[in-house]
């Protein structure tokens, strides 16, 4: 087997271990395809190679991480989008995740903060010509609002609230998964929708424990 088979099987065991709090017994055969096709390696740095299918975060570098592999999953699989759908990430990081988005809706806008970081997951993506992903250096909390409303956002930082743009940035029927709580410490995955009306509910899933959210407004929400 080789190691991405053996990242799948590990995904799908330890989807088997939480399927009751993330209400789900598989992830969609998008989803898994996308894990299966995108070589997370090229997402790595050189000296985390040997691990970059192993089912755990990474250091990317920046004091930063790229997400585990079943998180990845995870979120993704929650925001409910097609190939018809444009979703925004705040947090590109390495630009895995957006890779993986990138191969289920028909469009991604990426956010991240570091200068250094956000030049790195385009110069890859555009090397794996990920050509539906456009990446952008700035602060995710205030989203990208030229190019919403969205079917979907992703935020992969830990806020200590819901950043309230991004909440506005999302279309009436679409989905946000957020982490929500304390930096340096656990939070809940949280699971927002909007409904075609505009109500606007959430709905814990799991604890994660992710980096936090910084910057000018991430700075009152940590
Ligand atoms: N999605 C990433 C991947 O696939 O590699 C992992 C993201 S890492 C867990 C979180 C990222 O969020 C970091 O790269 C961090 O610099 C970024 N970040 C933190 N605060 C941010 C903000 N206000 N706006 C945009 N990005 C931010």
């Amino acid at each position: 087997m080789s190691s991405r088979e053996q990242m799948i099987r590990d995904i799908e065991r330890e989807l088997d271990g939480t399927r009751n709090l993330v209400g789900r017994s598989a992830f969609s055969e998008p989803v898994m395809n996308a894990l299966q096709e995108v070589p997370r390696e090229a997402f790595v740095p050189l000296s985390e190679r040997r691990l970059a299918y192993n089912n755990g975060p990474l250091p990317i570098g920046c004091g930063q991480t790229i997400s585990q592999p079943y998180i990845v999953a995870l979120m993704t699989d929650l925001l409910d989008v097609d190939a018809e759908s444009v979703v925004l990430e705040v947090g590109t990081g390495s630009g895995y995740q957006a890779a993986v988005l990138s191969r289920v809706v028909s469009q991604v806008y990426s956010i991240e903060i570091i200068e250094a970081l956000s030049q790195r997951a385009s110069e890859v993506l555009r090397r794996l010509s990920y050509d539906n992903v456009v990446c952008r250096c700035s602060d995710g909390y205030l989203g990208w609002p030229e190019h919403g409303p969205y079917d979907g956002i992703l935020v992969t930082a830990a806020c200590r609230e819901i950043p309230q743009p991004l909440v506005t940035q999302l279309k009436p029927g679409a989905r946000m998964v957020v982490p929500v709580g304390p930096a340096f410490s656990y939070q809940d995955l949280v699971l927002v929708e909007k409904s075609d009306e505009g109500e606007v509910s959430e709905r814990k899933i799991l604890g994660v424990a992710f980096v936090p959210l910084t910057g000018d407004h991430g700075r009152d929400s940590v």
